[in-house]
């Protein structure tokens, strides 16, 4: 569906008359566009509160890509950024010409208490308006649900109000700015996390915390143009729209997948399937058989499976007072329930390899709410509290986590009514819909068998959409 308010904003005459007029002008958003890109380029600057605790890591991580590595040296609460990897060059910010950064990176994890908050001010107050168009801003800090001091918990927690104020301040230069929250001995897991934020992947991705914890199994090293290789997905409702792009996106990376979708869309799913060089299964996943054909697929064709993405989803709106009793029924069996019976026959039957990872799909409706939607945001509020639940119980590296995607241009949003379309465009800190392939970006860092300390997660998709938190 085309976007027609961003083509116009982004001519010339259509940018001044929007600047005139306090109208939402959009960047364009920079994606991912070719094999072996490096994830980040430019200049790229770290920083670090005193006693930071990834600082190594992040330095070590930037170092892999194509930018120029800065860490800041006259910032005084920055004692520590000597350590930031050894190939950062100290740069003087009271200095003329100041350069542009492409990111700007913080580890705040040694923050302790709310006077060293003063730490963020004093690193991205001379900092943040040299940040390029589509550039990045992502603070390291401590998960504080694992920090004993409440002044500790509460400094870290802070990070929070800070990232997502940061986003909505540079969105419309299409930059973002997210926050890891890691625990204390989690930084070798930052690596695949930091790539993923820094880079054109997470483009329409911003104002979100992710929580990385220490995983079992150490992650082996992957090829960054096909870390997939070698690995089968099942993607569900995968004929079209966002099921497509996780399709196209998970073959890119080197999967080989099962593309799964109703009898109906067969026709479509084999053209999907054929293009990836992947499999049509149809299959309608609410059928009382179709966890078993699933997993007796899975086991004949490829002995088992190691990733599963739970896409398919359907919306049957209306207020819930005209709501018939099949809209209700409909929108929780496909949307929870199916998951729910799916996973439980493949993990029951042992088919979900080691390392392996179960992504869900779930909506910011799930999060915020949303008219005329009560049964499908109870579905979709299901979906990430069963995330939550099962990331507690896998083990041996296997990760769930979910993605709650927000405005983005497919079918089933071209179908909204007009005001309700524009409204889902426009209220977010980039001022524009995201695209399938943002969400399927998402899922693939999850799936990165370097992923394996992200686990229990839901990170919006949605350009940091004002509804929701
Ligand atoms: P879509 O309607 O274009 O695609 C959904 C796919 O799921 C279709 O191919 C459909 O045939 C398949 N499907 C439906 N019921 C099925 C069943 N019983 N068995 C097997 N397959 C079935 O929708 P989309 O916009 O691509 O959405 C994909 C997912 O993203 C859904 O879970 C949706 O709830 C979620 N989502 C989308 C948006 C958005 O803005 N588009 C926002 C939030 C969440």
């Amino acid at each position: 569906m085309s976007d027609l308010y961003f083509k116009l904003v982004n001519t010339s005459l259509g940018k001044t008359a929007a600047q005139s007029l306090g109208l939402p002008s959009p960047t364009q958003l920079k994606r991912w566009t070719r094999t072996n890109q490096p994830f980040t380029e430019g200049n790229v600057l770290i920083g670090c509160a005193s006693g930071g605790k990834s600082i190594t890591e992040l330095g070590n991580t930037i170092s892999a890509s194509a930018a120029m590595l800065h860490h800041a040296s006259k910032i005084p609460s920055l004692t520590d950024s000597a350590r930031a990897g050894t190939k950062a060059v100290p740069l003087d910010l009271t200095a003329e010409p100041v350069l542009k950064f492409s990111a700007l990176v913080f580890d705040a994890t040694g923050i302790k208490d709310s006077l060293q908050l003063r730490a963020l001010y004093d690193f991205f107050h001379p900092t943040v308006r040299q940040l390029a168009s589509n550039g990045r801003v992502l603070v390291v800090g401590l998960d504080p649900a694992g920090c004993k001091a409440p002044a500790q918990a509460a400094a870290q927690r802070s990070l929070e109000g800070f990232v997502r104020s940061v986003g909505k301040e540079i969105g419309k230069k299409g930059a973002t700015a997210n926050l890891i929250w890691m625990a204390p001995t989690a930084s070798q897991q930052l690596d695949s996390t930091v790539r993923f934020f820094l880079s054109p992947r997470s483009a329409y991705v911003s104002g979100q915390c992710v929580r990385i914890t220490r995983a079992a199994k150490g992650a082996k090293a992957v090829s960054p143009a096909a870390p997939l290789r070698d690995k089968v997905a099942l993607v569900t409702g995968a004929s079209r729209g966002i099921g497509e792009a996780i399709a196209d996106t998970l073959a890119r990376d080197g999967a080989t997948v099962i593309a799964l979708d109703i009898p109906a869309a067969m026709e479509q799913l084999e053209v999907v399937a054929s293009r990836i060089k992947g499999e049509a299964l149809p299959c309608d996943i609410t059928t009382a058989d179709a966890p078993q054909t699933i997993a007796d697929f899975a086991e004949q064709h490829f002995g088992g499976l190691d990733i599963i993405v739970h896409n398919a989803g359907i919306t049957r709106d209306k207020t819930l007072g005209n709501m018939p009793a099949h809209f209700w029924d409909l929108a929780i069996a496909v949307n929870l329930t199916a998951e729910e019976l799916i996973n439980e026959e493949l993990l029951s039957r042992e088919l979900l390899r080691d390392n392996g990872r179960i992504v869900c799909v779930s909506s910011i409706s799930g999060i915020a709410g949303n008219f005329g939607q009560t049964n499908y945001a109870t579905s979709k509020s299901g979906v990430i509290g069963y995330v939550e639940a099962l990331a507690k119980q896998l083990r041996d590296g296997r990760t769930i986590n979910a993605v709650a995607p927000g405005f983005i241009e497919t079918r089933m949003t071209a179908a909204m009514p007009l005001t309700m379309r524009e409204a889902g465009r426009r209220m977010n800190s980039l001022s524009q819909g995201g695209l399938p392939m943002d969400v399927a970006e998402t899922i693939a860092w999850y799936c990165n068998p370097t992923s394996a300390g992200v686990n229990g997660n839901t990170v919006r998709v949605c350009g940091q959409s004002l509804i929701g938190r």
